[in-house]
């Protein structure tokens, strides 16, 4: 069975929104395996997101993932990767589709990182790669 690694961001945290992503991914029956609150230092998050570095939002972004706590989730099921991007929706969480977590509770906070609640790995290259970063 597939693995993938599923972040509620600083902002959905702050939000007090844990709960509600949770009961989704639970409700959609995926697998909980493990499951942390991290703080992550900018040397963890220049790892995670080093694709995107040089990008306009890159250093917005790193600043955002470092304002509070994430939850991190090691979360298993068949298409388990797909699944939650689709639960997660698109980036831009003015356009995610309704029915989404971006979707329903996210907006455009009109800053230069788009807050947009979730994070999930696309491939499973990526997920093997981003569970070492987070539970490794
Ligand atoms: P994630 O990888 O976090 O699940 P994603 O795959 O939808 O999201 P990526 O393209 O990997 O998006 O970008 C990583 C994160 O960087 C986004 O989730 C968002 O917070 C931010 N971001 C991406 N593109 C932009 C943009 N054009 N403007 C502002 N912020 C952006």
């Amino acid at each position: 069975t597939e693995e993938t690694l599923v972040l509620v961001k600083p902002d959905g945290v702050a939000r007090g929104l844990t709960g509600a992503i949770l009961a989704r991914i639970e409700a959609k029956g995926y697998a909980l395996v493990d499951i942390r609150l991290v703080e992550p230092d900018r040397e963890r998050l220049e790892k995670h997101y080093a694709e995107h570095a040089g990008k306009p939002f890159y250093e917005p972004l790193l600043e955002f993932m470092q304002s509070g706590p994430s939850v991190a989730i090691r979360l298993a099921g068949n298409r388990v990767i797909e699944g939650f991007r689709s639960l997660a929706g698109t980036t831009d969480p003015t356009t995610a589709a309704p029915g989404t977590v971006r979707g329903d509770l996210g907006r455009d906070w009109g800053l230069a990182v788009q807050q947009n609640l979730v994070h999930g790995s696309d491939s499973p290259e990526s997920a093997a790669r981003e569970l070492g970063i987070w539970f490794g």
